[in-house]
């Protein structure tokens, strides 16, 4: 760590002032968690920005992922965890174990170090509060639209009641969403955390929507970060298959809250110490923005 002059601290903390006053009373949905959720230290930092962005008058919404935590159950139960264009196959066994791990494991981890960072973290899942009504998601393929996978238990959105957000940030809490749905019949959707992180942001028209990852942001096929994206430019990576995987459900996401009125959508580096606080309350930019054309 590099020794900062009290003056020098001083500093800082000023040049961070119109950024806090832009952004004041505004709310920013972070999706975290799932590869970005790393090691211990990072994840205290995390916490430590959640607090700190609550404290100067920011609402910032807490979606997480759990994919290698999910991975890991999964093995302890002797099951291999498959992938369709980036959305888990959830079999009815594998939504239970997404559910006691998102809810049970990942987002108890969340709140409670946002805890004892000294904020006040609620965790919920999209049931609570009938906030995410889902479907059961009909998965067209990429490269040819007329065949449908079936990917089970993965939910699509139908629906988002926000009453229970909005009672939380009025009363200085932050939320910590699990990405489970449900349906019509009370039965659980498991729905990608990029998509609900994205959902979200559109829904509560978001300052910013911000995914944090285990990577510096979108690449292109030697590798390169590209530091701005368009709709066209997305459209041509995930048709020549530059995007994949884990980045399709983010990117596709990402771009439809831009389009959809998301003011800034970025994709970020979580395995950069404080990069929420930097990618708000500084100049620089980081990562991946998307624009919405
Ligand atoms: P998260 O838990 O953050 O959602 P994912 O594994 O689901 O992480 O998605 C991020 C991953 O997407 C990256 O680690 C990378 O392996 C993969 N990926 C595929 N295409 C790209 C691309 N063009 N640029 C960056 N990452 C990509
Ligand atoms: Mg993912």
């Amino acid at each position: 760590m590099t020794l900062i002059s009290t003056h020098d601290t001083a500093e800082i903390l000023a040049r961070a002032l119109p950024h806090i006053r832009k952004y004041h009373g505004k709310t920013m949905v972070i999706k975290y968690g799932g590869n970005a959720m790393t090691d211990p230290a990072l994840q205290a930092a995390f916490a430590q920005d959640v607090v700190l962005l609550k404290l100067v008058g920011i609402n910032p919404v807490v979606v997480h992922g759990g994919g290698p935590q999910i991975e890991n159950a999964l093995q302890r139960l002797g099951k291999t965890g498959s992938f369709i264009q980036g959305m888990r196959v959830t079999d009815d066994e594998t939504m239970g174990v997404v559910q006691w791990v998102l809810a049970g494991q990942v987002q108890q981890e969340i709140v409670g170090l946002i805890n004892q960072a000294g904020g006040k973290a609620v965790g919920l899942t999209g049931r609570d509060g009938g906030m995410i009504r889902a479907k059961k998601l009909k998965l067209r393929d990429q490269a040819d639209p007329t065949i449908e996978h079936d990917i089970g238990r993965v939910g699509d959105i139908v629906g988002v009641d926000l009453s229970i957000l909005h009672t939380l940030q009025d009363d200085t809490f932050i939320p910590v969403i699990s990405p489970i749905g449900f349906g019509e019949s009370n039965e659980s959707y498991n729905i990608n955390a990029d998509v609900v992180a994205a959902k979200l942001a559109t829904v509560l028209q978001a300052e910013k929507l911000l995914m944090l990852t285990n990577i510096s942001g979108v690449l292109n096929k030697s590798g390169d970060l590209l530091t701005e994206l368009s709709a066209l430019q997305v459209d041509a990576m995930v048709a020549d298959g530059s995007i994949s995987g884990g980045m399709l459900p983010k990117i596709s996401g990402a771009l439809d809250a831009a389009k959809s009125g998301v003011k800034a959508v970025h994709i970020i580096d979580g395995r950069v110490s404080h990069v929420l606080l930097l990618e708000i309350l500084s100049d620089q930019a980081f990562g991946t923005m998307i624009r919405p054309s």
